[in-house]
């Protein structure tokens, strides 16, 4: 008895491999990271702030100023992009007509610019990941139209890294299905995510990532200081409502606050970004965005739907939602000569290899299970076979409650029940699926799996 408590001990004590290393890259994705481009992100912010203004109110019928000649000539590069791509880039206007609103003093269409890339595999191809910037601006008032609004950094920055990741991604080849987006109405109260996100919903779309990026080109803070290491990544857990969905509750009851799909997926890019972009640490912030503030992933996250925000490290607020003007010798005004392009293409490659990871991987496994059947100190966890083809297997990761990110991982092979002889009572679990090429899905939650009649404990 001594014995075998003392071996179990040893076994327990005995070092388990690290899960903060990077994992080891996939050539395919190290490629697609590779190709992207600062000096055309530089020339596609550049060029959005040269329309004056791209407010949601501005001129329509403009070729060279407003947000008319703004979209069209979005449309027109990503139509360039899915003419190279051989066509299977489909890229679309996607109108939302709204009567009024209190920053809407008009009836007002507000228009996204969406290219899609189908997924080629057939049991993927109705897995969504979606990445967004909002390419409208504002001066110093949301409904003022008329005056420059150049919006170089909100949000030009994350227009460009969306569109950079049409062209370079739609070159390649994926599982699952990517949605490159450029919304409008963000700043009149995020009327084009709301109404791409509602639609989603409504024709049962399975978002299972949305990548908001807003706000992502400036690294020199009001007092002069430079960052250019990191990126925050703003991920939601419990979400903010009067009654929580069914599956929520079911996971807050075992601890699982901090592993609710938000959470899961800001794990999963935070991991994407130390493999493939070690030069730029994601700092991921657990709250749903800065406070004041807000964006486009709210929609999808009122969905349902798991999305997380990028936003730059140091924020400079004489540069963001200002009329252009030089006061006591300041310059205000979102002008390019703030945006930092390198760090603007740092971030793309962020978000392009979080997105090729997750539309390469399998999805995560689905109805995971902890199984508390009995009182015991082992940890039995079970789940459905995924899908595809080209599955090769799935892997147990965990770590402490009070942990932030998965500090051991077991792989268990192609089965679909495990039992690690680790206390469920101690850790916190979750379960992933990967491919023969080494893609790993996001982990999955196991919700517990109890007896029908639950023993009497004292
Ligand atoms: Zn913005």
């Amino acid at each position: 008895m001594k014995t075998s408590i003392l071996a179990w001990a040893a076994l327990c004590a005995a070092p388990m491999p690290s899960l903060a290393a990077p994992a080891d890259p996939n050539p395919r994705i190290s490629a697609i990271v590779s190709e992207i481009s600062p000096a055309r992100i530089e020339s596609t912010i550049r060029t959005l702030a040269a329309f004056g203004t791209r407010n949601s109110l501005s001129d329509t019928v403009s070729e060279t100023r407003g947000i008319g000649a703004a979209r069209r000539w979005i449309k027109s590069r990503l139509d360039e992009c899915a003419r190279a791509s051989g066509g299977r880039l489909e890229v679309s206007f996607d109108p939302h007509h709204v009567e009024s609103g209190s920053r809407v003093p008009r009836p007002t269409d507000f228009v996204n610019v969406v290219a899609t890339l189908p997924g080629e595999q057939p049991e993927s191809r109705s897995r969504v990941y979606v990445v967004s910037g909002h390419y409208d601006s504002m001066p110093t008032s949301p409904t003022d139209g008329e005056s420059d609004a150049p919006g170089a950094n909100d949000d030009a920055s994350g227009t460009a890294v969306s569109m950079e990741l049409a062209c370079v991604m739609s070159r390649h080849h994926f599982d699952a299905t990517l949605v490159f987006m450029t919304v409008a109405g963000e700043e009149q109260g995020l009327y084009g995510s709301t109404g791409f996100a509602k639609d989603a919903r409504a024709k049962g779309l399975d978002v299972q990532g949305m990548l908001d990026n807003d706000i992502v080109g400036n690294t020199r803070s009001a007092e002069g200081a430079i960052d250019q290491g990191r990126v925050r990544l703003f991920a939601q857990g419990v979400p903010p409502m009067k009654e929580l969905p069914d599956d929520v509750l079911a996971a807050l009851r075992t601890g699982g606050e901090n592993d609710l799909p938000p959470r899961q997926l800001a794990r999963a890019v935070a991991a994407a970004a130390r493999t493939y972009v070690p030069g730029l640490r994601v700092q991921t912030v657990w709250r749903r965005d800065r406070f004041l503030r807000g964006g486009d992933h709210f929609p999808f996250l009122a969905e349902g739907y798991p999305a997380v925000r990028f936003t730059e490290p140091v924020e400079n607020w004489n540069h963001q939602h200002q009329n252009v003007r030089v006061e006591n010798g300041i310059q205000y005004g979102d002008l390019p000569e703030f945006v930092d392009f390198g760090y603007v293409a740092q971030v793309a490659r962020v978000n392009a290899a979080a997105l090729a990871s997750l539309a390469l991987a399998p999805a995560a496994p689905k109805e995971a299970r902890i199984e508390a059947l009995r009182l015991e100190s082992d940890t039995t966890l079970s789940w459905a076979p995924n899908a595809e083809p080209d599955l090769a297997g799935y892997r147990i990761v965990w770590r402490a409650t009070t942990a932030p990110d998965w500090e051991h991982a077991k792989d268990v092979g192609n089965v679909t029940r495990a039992t690690l002889h680790v206390s469920k009572d101690d850790y916190a679990f979750g379960i992933e699926a990967y491919d023969r090429e080494g893609n790993v899905s996001p982990a999955a939650y196991p919700l517990p799996l109890l007896p029908r009649r639950p023993p009497v404990v004292k």
